[in-house]
């Protein structure tokens, strides 16, 4: 109940799939929570339904893409709350799927706008708090597409490898400051991002495709958000104290191949 008692935790895209998964539990186990996002009226939901178990919350518009934007929710939550402890870098778009040589310029650079530089200023914006705290975890959302190649997405593939070392480097570098920072590899997990794309491959039995996506995992389906959120909760708790620079693979054994 109490894993992550009084720490404050930010969490950026927490108004759906993953995100609002970490919230969720990250709040059972103790924590403040300020919910990042730019769907105002999800992640106000999310905030009331926090609130009303007794959790102490509060929503921020933010695109993680805009500096100011991030800089100014960070300051705003340090002073709302005393301090931020957890950043949970989950913000991420899948971005176009075609071949690279049909990719355009601004498709890949949306991409890596969000999924790289997002990481880079929520997580420049988070430390000076984290370094007054004399503490911190920073959890990054890569994926398994971080970690080996698909015939797919390869503006997504290299958002996801850049995630995974950035995250080697700062836990590096912020090591001496007792913040520690790692990754995790999801495999396919059922969130709204899933179902578009595989509706955006023609999928015309959204069920079927389910289905057989889950058959690349050997213990043969998709998980859930959960799955993830479990994981952000032992690396922001201290039970990870001695956990830096590493990967948290949780992908039905999907890498294992
Ligand atoms: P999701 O269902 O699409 O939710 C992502 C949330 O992030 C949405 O609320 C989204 O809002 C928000 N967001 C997107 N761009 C943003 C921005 N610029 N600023 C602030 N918020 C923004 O995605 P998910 O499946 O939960 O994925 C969460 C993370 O896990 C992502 O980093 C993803 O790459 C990673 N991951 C997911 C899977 C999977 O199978 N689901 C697997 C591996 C890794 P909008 O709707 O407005 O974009």
């Amino acid at each position: 109940m109490n894993r992550v008692k009084q720490k404050t935790c930010v969490i950026t895209g927490a108004a759906l799939g993953i995100g609002r998964a970490c919230a969720l539990h990250l709040a059972d186990e103790g924590a403040n929570i300020a919910v990042f996002d730019r769907l105002d009226e999800a992640g106000n939901t999310l905030v009331k339904e926090l609130q009303a178990r007794g959790v102490n919350a509060r929503y921020w518009h933010v695109d993680v893409t805009s500096e100011k934007n991030v800089q100014v929710a960070m300051a705003e939550t340090a002073e709302h709350f005393g301090g931020i402890e957890v950043l949970v870098n989950n913000a991420g778009i899948a971005g176009v799927n075609k071949p690279t040589h049909e990719v355009t310029e601004a498709e890949w650079d949306l991409v890596q706008s969000v999924n790289v530089k997002g990481v880079f200023f929520c997580t420049k914006h988070a430390i000076p708090f984290m370094k007054k705290a004399g503490r911190g975890s920073i959890i990054n959302l890569s994926s398994i597409y971080g970690l080996i190649g698909a015939p797919d997405s390869p503006p997504y593939h290299a958002s996801k490898g850049a995630v995974r070392l950035m995250s080697k480097t700062d836990a590096m570098i912020y090591a001496p400051d007792k913040i520690r920072v790692n990754s995790i590899h999801p495999g396919f997990i059922w969130t709204p991002m899933v179902e578009n794309h595989l509706r955006g491959t023609g999928a015309a039995d959204i069920d079927a495709a389910r289905a057989e996506v889950g058959k690349l995992h050997p213990l043969g389906h998709i998980g859930e958000p959960d799955d993830i959120a479990w994981g952000v909760v032992y690396l922001a708790s201290e039970e990870s104290k001695f956990v830096t620079g590493s990967e948290l693979v949780i992908d039905g054994g999907y890498t294992a191949h």
